[in-house]
């Protein structure tokens, strides 16, 4: 009998699509010959939780068994259950609500007996692991010494109940050579740890391996040979960083031989001879060896979608090199970035380019194999975006074969997509929902941050989509390097003139991912490091507390919730997006959002909740204009040539001089923005709370003034 493999996919991750990096890797074990049984733990733990037995379990711990506000939803749970997945209760908004409460309240219940958090959050999922003080110093779950903690306390685990009573019995009786647990995103870090723990608790013999994006993010720390990582490989065997099917496979191979030796496998950690080992050979996973994702053995019904929504990759890497991001790099073509970060060389077997696309034709084939193996027509591209020169041909090619498919994809604000006709062309191939990464309505920020769109054609671009019955969304990035709190206002009158042709709106606070370009100019781009950053954190969220130039995350944070509030109340179909999560909205398209959002009215945030924003935003708004009016002509001048011209001393003296006469001549065209601010600031001195009416009215007028500066 040949040795069995399991791969798990862990929680937390959202209940509505499946998780991919497994089924990727299942499809190559067994292209390979390999015995491979995969479980999606995460969806499988949800149904443990969120049962009526469970919940029954949870009130009499919680002493709440005679609440019978509490006994109520208990009792609606697996009808509210069986509603996620019912095609017609998504045709009826009232209805879906309503038992969408029920499921959203009975997560209040499991929180009751549990020292995490775990909430759905308008379509978010959101777990919190717990966080451990000790002599009053906090000590994060996105820390080694954060981890070894949650290992100590796995008691106070949401999932330890379902990890004891349903995973530790299967593994049991199937008693695998080897358990590949996939770390996708950095709360399933603990819940990987808290696993493994209690596989080696219990005595299964077995070996284990953490692979996945989080892990690709900070191997450079747990590939060092010191104390805190030979404490945690206790707990687990191995690591394998970047994409998987060539070391999973040897791994897999060389267990099933006698006393095995790990030396050449790529990508693998791991301790020996109580020291930790790193490999450096590094494999690109070609093309070729990439099989197609095999969900078999997933509990693909489980999902709360009346049918699986199936992912899939076009390509693995990404063509642009935008200065926020870091998605890319948990792909193979990017391991130069840990060489540049840690000194360390590898040993690459094959040289291959950073990005690796898969044949136009092999997709369409793979997805007419995929949509009948399945049973369902809804696919996801979790591609970081799909290109408009292969949208067009893959759009052409999917009408042409008939391959009848309603798809969700990334995509970035290309030019092309101003053709009319062409959206129609994507809207007519299945393209339901487009994700568009906005980031900002400033030219100037996008070219900072090497975005390479133009926000002049962003309102054409969402009309079009919008009217090709596509659900558009839209991401604005707010706090980046160079944006301040002037140029991030104009998102509200962005807003307000096309908001309308936009399905959802998603604000997000920006931090410095550890592998982005930014992080790796971070002293150049005013940025400072607080060395308090938790070791295995794969954003330095505190690195834009004292920025040099631009708002502060402080800033970001308090103007991100005043645009909450804006999408809140005056962004009609909000009531509707945001109680369909995401894939869900596959199932009901954009004629029932918009039917719907007639009637459905936007949840009221609490007064005090809402006086507060307004009131915090009031108190930077008044220190940021009084900043502006004060600037003088020296410091405007020396400040603007230090953040864009960092080599400036070196420069021969005539370059010098023209660049100050450019920053004087831009002082005098200010002049017309700073003598506004000054009338501004006079009338609200004296104000506590601006309301979002006279923010919006001065965000308007700002961008009228901007409009006639011509830069
Ligand atoms: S933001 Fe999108 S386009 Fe830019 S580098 Fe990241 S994934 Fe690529």
């Amino acid at each position: 009998m040949k040795n069995k493999i399991v791969l798990f996919s862990i929680p937390n991750y959202n209940v509505v699509y499946m998780p991919l990096a497994v089924p990727y890797l299942t499809g190559y074990l067994r292209s390979q010959g390999l015995d491979v049984i995969q479980k999606d733990l995460n969806i499988l733990a949800y149904d443990f939780i969120l049962s009526k037995k469970y919940l029954y379990r949870c009130l009499k711990k919680a002493k709440l068994q005679n609440n019978k506000k509490y006994q109520q939803i208990v009792e609606n749970i697996e009808k509210a259950k069986e509603a996620m997945r019912d095609p017609e209760v998504y045709k009826n908004f009232d209805e879906f609500s309503k038992k969408k409460k029920i499921l959203e309240k009975s997560f209040e219940i499991i929180c009751k007996i549990s020292k995490e958090a775990l909430r759905i959050y308008g379509n978010t999922f959101k777990y919190e692991p717990r966080e451990y003080y000790k002599k009053g110093r906090r000590i994060s779950y996105k820390s080694r010494e954060g981890l070894l903690e949650s290992v100590r306390n796995k008691k106070d685990s949401i999932f330890y109940d379902f990890f004891k009573e349903q995973v530790i019995p299967f593994l049991k009786k199937e008693k695998p050579v080897l358990i590949g647990i996939s770390v996708f995103s950095q709360t399933q870090l603990v819940v990987a740890f808290i696993l493994s723990s209690l596989i080696k608790q219990s005595q299964i013999n077995t070996k284990i391996v953490l692979g996945g994006n989080v892990i690709t993010r900070i191997s450079d720390i747990l590939s060092r040979d010191d104390y805190l990582n030979r404490k945690l490989f206790s707990y687990i065997d191995f690591i394998i960083h970047h994409e998987g099917e060539i070391p999973t496979s040897e791994l897999a191979k060389r267990l099933s031989t006698k006393n095995p030796e790990f030396d050449k496998i790529p990508k693998l950690i791991y301790k020996k001879k109580g020291k930790i080992i790193e490999n450096l050979e590094f494999n690109i996973t070609a093309i070729s060896q990439i099989r197609t994702p095999d969900f078999n053995g997933f509990n693909i019904n489980l999902h709360w979608t009346p049918s699986p929504i199936i992912g899939y990759l076009t390509r693995r890497g990404c063509p642009h090199y935008c200065a926020f991001c870091d998605t890319p790099f948990g792909y193979d073509g990017y391991y130069s970035l840990i060489e540049r970060k840690t000194g360390k060389r590898f040993k690459i077997i094959k040289k291959s380019p950073a990005a690796r696309v898969l044949p136009i034709d092999r997709v369409v084939k793979e997805i007419k194999y995929l949509k009948n193996r399945y049973k369902s027509k809804y696919f996801s591209f979790v591609d970081e975006e799909l290109i408009a020169s292969f949208l067009k041909i893959f759009c052409k090619k999917l009408i042409e074969e008939k391959v009848d498919i309603r798809w969700e994809c990334f995509a970035r604000m290309e030019t092309e997509f101003k053709n009319k006709d062409f959206c129609k062309l994507i809207g007519k191939a299945g393209c339901m929902f487009l994700q568009f990464g906005l980031e900002s309505v400033s030219q100037k920020v996008l070219d900072y941050e090497n975005k390479l769109t133009k926000v002049s054609d962003y309102s054409l671009i969402l009309k079009n989509t919008y009217e090709s019955g596509i659900m558009n969304q839209a991401f604005f990035l707010v706090g980046t390097p160079s944006d301040n709190l002037f140029e991030a206002i104009k998102i509200l009158t962005f807003l307000e003139e096309y908001g309308k042709y936009i399905y959802t709106i998603r604000p997000i606070i920006y931090e410095t991912s550890k592998w982005s370009p930014n992080a790796f100019s971070a002293e150049l781009k005013g940025l400072t490091i607080d060395k308090n950053t938790p070791d295995l954190d794969i954003h330095f969220d505190m690195w834009k507390e004292r920025p040099k130039y631009g708002m502060s995350l402080q800033q970001a944070r308090i103007f991100v919730k005043v645009l909450e509030l804006w999408i809140r109340y005056r962004h009609k179909v909000n009531p509707v997006t945001r109680t369909y999560i995401y894939g869900q909205r596959l199932f009901i398209g954009p004629k029932l959002i918009r039917e719907f959002s007639k009637i459905a009215k936007p949840k009221k945030i609490p007064k005090p909740a809402e006086k507060n924003v307004l009131e915090q935003f009031t108190r930077i708004f008044k220190k940021e204009l009084k900043k502006i009016i004060l600037i003088s002509e020296e410091r405007f001048i020396s400040e603007n040539i230090k953040k864009e011209y960092h080599n400036f001393e070196s420069l021969a003296e005539t370059e010098k001089t023209e660049l100050v006469k450019k920053n004087t001549y831009l002082y005098n065209l200010e002049n017309k923005r700073r003598l506004f601010f000054d009338k501004v600031y006079k009338l609200i001195k004296y104000r506590r709370s601006l309301t979002l009416d006279e923010i919006l009215d001065f965000s308007r007028k700002l961008q009228k003034i901007d409009n006639s500066i011509s830069y």
